[in-house]
């Protein structure tokens, strides 16, 4: 990206949601106390009890969507840039915030069987593999974890073992991370999808009753994605962007002991990664702290780059519009608008140290390297050439070539041992003729055969092995075109890119309101203080005429 600015400081971006009111709240009759702007991105909140003439409290967002918003209108305009930036090698967060019941699982999660209703996190593993499908000379590796903090314990939701309890580390160099977390590469859509299945499930298994769980737990879902390519200076850079996708616990207040009577100090626990973090946020913005209390939970600690460090952040506050839960909703709400002052550092992650991507080019290389030396890989490439010239010269392009030369790996492998155990077979034959052999000699010559015979065999084993690692390790690494290919035709793709230019539009729009605003109400301050200078002259002259008198 020659000429964009890598790095510089940037402000979290909190948008805010209202999900449409429930049937049962409906049913119930309650009234609708939240009022959103789309055009101007503000929420108003009017407080059911408040005394007549009581105005009500009014928060401008970097965006707002209410209940007739679609989950891709939240994607194109908010999720789609952020998604992009990790791509490039940035770090992302998105957190959904907001009391149990307002659709922090639906936007992050969605409805997973309809296209239309499916959330953040199954888009965006769409638009990353597209992304990558289109690409050109990167080759890139995705991989993605899945885990959860419950009363303050780290579970990693796709291990065998559910009973281990994970530690948090410390690395000078990359920073905090969770020791033995499993993760999973993935070479596609689907194989994400089944790692995202995978941790949903044994979530839901480890729980007796799931709504309840998932409202006093966080989920993460992170997806790391590395990516290499030649830079101008010739020499090969790898990026890496992670992203973590987060459901937060419900926002409301637990009572002190606990609603199903745990031990208090269990009970307090509970939602102490949730008040670290708003006491985080409070350190971060009120501009005085020179502590911030990184350390006090687990969510904060994981997070700590997410929030006024090395990303790029997303809060997603999720409302209910009906009166009852107007006291939560003033709170999301505050705790939004207090977000909106942290300054994030992102920067491009580039060429660190123990990249996985890096693991596997080598090992790639190594595997090569001996599959070559059994003579496998150098054959089959002078007889590939061959064949090219001969068929169609000129149309072959280097990459078809090089797909042959795999495709055809364990063909030329098999040829070849098939020819030596023939050639052994005859020679033995011709032992078995020669009468000129004495018997015990003619044993001996028989039996050195004979191990011949199975030594290939087990060369035949270990070569076949080295192939079958040598084709999953490369297949792996994604490449445009070659290991993952496109298959959105013209039609769809045009589509796609009117839907983001109307969300650029959208986004461009809103902030020049919202300029417009700033600007507006800045000139009624001034035009104020004008007046009341001009009040205060008038009176000064007076008094000054009086004493003059
Ligand atoms: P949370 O995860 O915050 O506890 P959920 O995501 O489970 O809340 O949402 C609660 C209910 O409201 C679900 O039945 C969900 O389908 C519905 N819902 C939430 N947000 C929306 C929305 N934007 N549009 C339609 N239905 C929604
Ligand atoms: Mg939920």
């Amino acid at each position: 990206m020659a000429g964009k600015s890598r790095s510089g400081c940037e402000a979290l971006k909190v948008v805010a949601r209202c999900r449409p009111m429930s049937r049962k709240e409906e049913a119930a009759g309650y009234e609708r106390v939240l009022e959103l702007d789309v055009k101007l991105g503000q929420v108003s909140i009017r407080n059911p009890r408040a005394a007549p003439g009581e105005l009500p409290k009014t928060f401008t967002f970097d965006a707002v969507y209410d209940a007739s918003s679609k989950q891709a209108d939240l994607y194109d305009e908010t999720v789609r840039p952020l998604i992009d930036s990790v791509l490039q090698g940035f770090n992302g967060t998105i957190f959904a915030y907001g009391q149990t019941g307002t659709g922090k699982t639906y936007t992050m999660q969605g409805a997973w069987a309809e296209p239309e209703k499916r959330g953040i996190i199954p888009i965006s593993f769409e638009h990353i593999f597209t992304h990558i499908s289109r690409s050109q000379n990167q080759q890139y590796l995705v991989r993605a974890s899945y885990l959860e903090i419950y009363q303050e314990e780290i579970r990693d939701l796709l291990a065998k073992d559910q009973s281990k309890k994970l530690e948090l580390k410390e690395n000078p160099e990359t920073g905090v991370y969770i020791k033995d977390l499993s993760s999973f590469v993935t070479k596609n859509v689907k194989e994400i999808e089944h790692v995202m299945n995978l941790g949903s499930q044994t979530r839901s298994v480890g729980s007796t009753n799931m709504n309840e769980h998932s409202s006093r737990s966080h989920a993460i879902f992170l997806i790391t994605i590395e990516c290499s390519e030649t830079g101008p200076d010739g020499e090969e850079h790898i990026r890496v962007g992670k992203l973590n996708l987060v459901d937060l616990a419900g926002s409301e207040r637990q009572s002190k002991m606990g609603a199903h009577g745990e031990r208090p100090k269990e009970a307090s626990k509970i939602n102490l990664s949730l008040s670290a973090l708003g006491n985080v946020i409070s350190a971060l913005v009120d501009g005085k702290s020179t502590h911030i209390p990184y350390r006090d939970s687990k969510l904060t600690r994981l997070l700590q780059d997410s929030l006024g460090g090395n990303a790029k952040t997303i809060m997603v506050a999720t409302l209910g519009p009906a009166s009852h839960s107007y006291d939560e909703s003033l709170s999301t709400l505050r705790f939004a608008n207090r977000a909106k002052n942290i300054k994030n550092k992102p920067r491009v992650n580039e060429d660190p140290k123990d990249t996985l991507l890096r693991e596997f080019q080598e090992e790639i290389v190594r595997l090569k390297a001996q599959l070559e030396k059994r003579g496998m890989l150098g054959k089959k490439r002078r007889r590939s050439s061959r064949r090219k010239k001969a068929v169609d010269g000129e149309s072959a392009t280097e990459n078809e070539g090089e797909d042959d030369n795999e495709d055809g790996l364990e063909k030329n492998m098999e040829n070849y041992l098939k020819e030596q155990k023939e050639r052994l077979e005859e020679e033995k034959a011709a032992i078995q003729d020669d009468h000129s052999l004495v018997s015990e000699e003619k044993q001996k010559l028989l039996q050195e055969k004979e191990k011949m015979i199975e030594d290939l065999r087990k060369e035949q084993e270990a070569t076949e092995l080295l192939a079958t690692k040598y084709k999953a390790m490369e297949s792996k690494l994604l490449i445009g075109g070659r290991t993952i290919v496109d298959h959105t035709n013209e039609q769809q793709k045009m589509l796609e890119l009117k839907r983001q230019e109307i969300a650029e539009q959208k986004r461009r729009e809103r902030e020049m309101q919202q300029e417009m605003l700033l600007r507006d109400e800045e000139t009624m301050e001034l035009r104020e203080t004008y007046t009341s200078l001009q009040q205060e002259v008038e009176i000064k002259t007076k008094k000054l005429k009086k004493v003059r008198a």
